[in-house]
């Protein structure tokens, strides 16, 4: 009886060793794997590359021929967790993803509207950084290492920053949301160190944006009034290099509640973009190192 006890004992420690061993990036993509499985004609998961430690960093295409890349239809991306610290991003990321595939199944109106659009969500490119709860990821802040144009800087140093960079070169996307915390607020271009923070876009942001922060009460203007200024970001390289409508979400807390409300107005942002790219997307005013900031913290 003791052998026995014994021998439940060891299992059950196996178990939870097993269990405790499984990282935080797994169980998303587990997440990822069951949503494809149950959701097969609509959904397929990929790599879009390997990160610095040989690990592939998944997206999910949500799209009528999920199987591969349909430049014709209208694009759509939803990058999350550059920064490991802000795990919230990867609950959004899902969130949204699910929330997607329920319109989808529910309504025959949506489904009309996602004949035409195709979506791609990568919820943890810093898969490191998440797995450590840590912003950076091989000593590097991520979301400093696009090119921009006020820096000389290639960009791409890191390979999962050059995995997202070749994907937004991979076909156009008409709307770009990358996701952090924990500041409560909607922003969009300029958000680099430039004498004038408005983008010829700045009237149609300020629309779109207002609409969709009514649903969630968050703050909304150029990430430089708003968050701070800095060089090197996604959310600007998006816009700048693609004229991607590239909307930086600072999440509130991450609460579930504040995820929920999110999803909601992410969701009426995409819907009031038109189908195609700025193409007004050039920075027309001169860049200011004076004016850079970077808190480094958000
Ligand atoms: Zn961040």
């Amino acid at each position: 009886m003791r052998q026995f006890i014994f021998i439940i004992g060891l299992t059950s420690f196996l178990f939870n060793q097993a269990a405790n061993a499984k990282d935080r990036y797994t169980v998303i993509v587990e997440k990822m794997q069951a949503i494809q499985k149950e959701h097969a004609s609509t959904t397929a998961l990929y790599s879009i590359g390997k990160n610095d430690d040989g690990v592939d960093i998944y997206a999910m295409r949500v799209s009528t021929h999920p199987s591969k890349m349909d430049k014709n239809k209208i694009g759509h991306l939803i990058v999350g967790t550059h920064h490991g610290n802000e795990g919230a991003a990867a609950d959004l990321s899902l969130d949204f993803l699910n929330s997607l595939i329920q319109r989808f199944d529910s309504s025959e109106l949506y489904r009309g509207q996602l004949s035409d659009t195709e979506w791609t969500i990568v919820p943890v490119l810093n898969i490191s950084g998440y797995n450590e709860n840590h912003r950076h990821e091989h000593g590097m802040d991520p979301n400093r290492d696009y090119p921009g144009p006020c820096i000389s800087a290639a960009g791409g140093k890191l390979a999962s920053v050059k995995a997202a960079m070749e994907l937004l070169a991979s076909r156009p996307f008409t709307g770009s949301a990358t996701l952090h915390g924990f500041v409560g607020t909607f922003t969009y271009p300029w958000g680099i160190a430039v004498k004038n923070d408005h983008t010829l876009d700045h009237n149609r942001f300020v629309e779109i944006t207002s609409k969709a922060a009514e649903i969630n009460g968050y703050r909304y203007g150029t990430s430089t009034e708003i968050v701070y200024p800095c060089d090197g970001s996604f959310e600007d390289y998006a816009y700048w290099k693609h004229g991607a409508w590239s909307l930086l979400v600072e999440l509130r807390n991450g609460s579930s509640q504040d995820i929920k409300s999110t999803t909601l107005a992410l969701e009426k942002y995409f819907e009031q973009l038109d189908s195609t790219p700025s193409t007004q997307h050039a920075l027309e005013s001169e860049c200011d190192r004076t004016r850079n900031l970077d808190l480094r913290n958000e």
